[in-house]
């Protein structure tokens, strides 16, 4: 990509977080991985409940998203909202996606956020408070049993939420 290089300012992309959290360098809470896609739930939840959902691979942001990647990413951010919905029935569901610093994209990985909407409606733009990963993987658990099955995508929950009743 360097003839076409978005003029959007990306975030420093030397150490990737995203990346990190993926490889298990990191602690963070991973709800399920597929093939091309994987869902995190945020220590920073701004609705009930907050995940993220981005590819596998480093992707800078959404204008460098490749064709072969797109479809896989759009079906978990659907189904990101369906298991939200199921385990927490909110009123409303929102979902927001920023590229470039001037977008208050702050990880230069693209993520999609996907959040229910908090009492008195909405999501929570402010300060809020930055949660533990034991706090994380609890509302892991919550959302496990609703997760679409995918099997096409080869979509695991992480076994640590699955659950007793769920196979390998
Ligand atoms: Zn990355």
């Amino acid at each position: 990509m360097t003839e076409n290089e978005p003029a959007i300012d990306l975030p420093e992309e030397d150490k990737c977080a995203f990346c990190d959290y993926l490889a298990g360098r990191r602690p963070y809470t991973v709800l399920w991985r597929e093939d091309r896609v994987a869902v995190l739930v945020t220590r920073e939840q701004r609705g009930i409940a907050h995940l993220l959902i981005l590819p596998t691979r480093h992707v800078p942001s959404l204008l460098h998203l490749a064709d072969e990647d797109a479809e896989s990413v759009m079906i978990a951010v659907r189904d990101a909202a369906l298991t939200i919905d199921r385990a927490y029935e909110r009123p409303g569901i929102a979902v927001w996606q920023n590229n470039g610093l001037a977008a208050h994209q702050a990880i230069a990985h693209l993520h999609f956020h996907v959040a229910g909407t908090l009492p008195g409606g909405g999501t929570d733009f402010g300060e809020v408070p930055e949660l533990n990963v034991e706090a994380t993987d609890k509302i892991a658990e919550r959302l496990a049993p609703f997760v679409p099955e995918r099997s096409s995508a080869h979509r695991r929950v992480d076994a640590a939420f699955a659950g007793p009743t769920a196979s390998a």
